[in-house]
């Protein structure tokens, strides 16, 4: 028993200066692991110490957004060693617990334990931990506010009137536990079409911006549609896209402010 209750103090110590930056959407497919993967990266680039943690367990696409895929992560007594990406920091996602391939219907207590193994893994002196969600508001969310205690939370939405809907129930949730929501992210938001150079908007544009304004909420910016985003999400490579690095930057005044 002294030894179960000095891990515990060791953890607790080491979570207290980790802090845990939630990714949520109200849907999918809105690019919620995208901007993960590439906030993580900008991260990393300012110079921070910061690992992600791929909580969707509907569609955990980390592996292939940061070129981990086929990685499996080493067990450390009890703890689960995250696997080191390309791209320079750690990563573990629900995809790598399960066989490759194999879909699996999670419960709610096991979709919990699991969350629980990768943010309890050996993350060492990474100080951010990005946690990318399952969209919408489930099992994975409530247990990620009740026992993670996420720092803040990001939303990510399209312009799209019905994502914007979904992604306030999202917000909702967050708030109503008491998470600071560190600000709306407006994906997906203009098309500059690489035959003819005019930029059209497919989803419309602008909403996130006016639906964060109305909710008093911080807006972080926008991310276009682009064509470099989606080959580099599916070569595993990362886009060097201006718009990430501009939110990284928030982001980071953001948890100096809360220092
Ligand atoms: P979610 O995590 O919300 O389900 P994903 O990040 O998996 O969404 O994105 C869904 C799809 O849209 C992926 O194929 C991804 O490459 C693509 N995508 C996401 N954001 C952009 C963007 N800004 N430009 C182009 N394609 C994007």
């Amino acid at each position: 028993l002294p030894e179960v209750a000095e891990v515990r103090i060791f953890q607790t110590a080491e979570r207290r200066g980790r802090r845990i930056i939630a990714v949520g959407s109200g849907k999918g497919g809105v690019g919620k692991s995208t901007v993960s993967a590439n906030l993580a990266l900008a991260l990393a680039r300012q110079g921070r110490k910061v690992g992600l943690v791929d909580a969707d367990i509907y569609g955990p696409s980390q592996p292939r957004l940061l070129a981990t895929e086929g990685m499996r992560p080493m067990a450390k007594g009890q703890q689960l060693e995250p696997v080191m990406s390309p791209h320079g920091f750690p990563m573990l996602s629900m995809g790598q617990l399960v066989e490759p391939g194999k879909a699996i219907a999670w419960r709610g207590p096991m979709a919990g334990n699991a969350l629980g193994q990768l943010i309890d893994a050996d993350w060492g002196d990474t100080e951010i931990l990005v946690v990318d969600l399952p969209p919408g508001t489930g099992d994975v969310q409530l247990s990620m506010i009740q026992k993670h205690k996420p720092a803040g939370a990001v939303i990510i939405s399209t312009p799209q009137d019905l994502a914007l809907i979904d992604a306030t129930r999202a917000i909702d949730l967050f708030a109503s536990a008491g998470v600071p929501i560190i600000g709306l992210v407006e994906n997906m938001s203009g098309y500059a079409c690489p035959h003819c150079g005019e930029t059209s908007d497919p989803f419309g544009s602008g909403g996130a911006q006016s639906a964060a304004m109305d909710m008093r909420l911080p807006f972080l910016g926008r991310i276009p549609l682009a064509m470099a985003i989606r080959e580099a999400s599916d070569a595993g490579t990362l886009a060097q896209v201006a718009a990430f690095e501009g939110i990284a930057a928030e982001l980071g005044h953001w948890l100096e402010n809360k220092d």
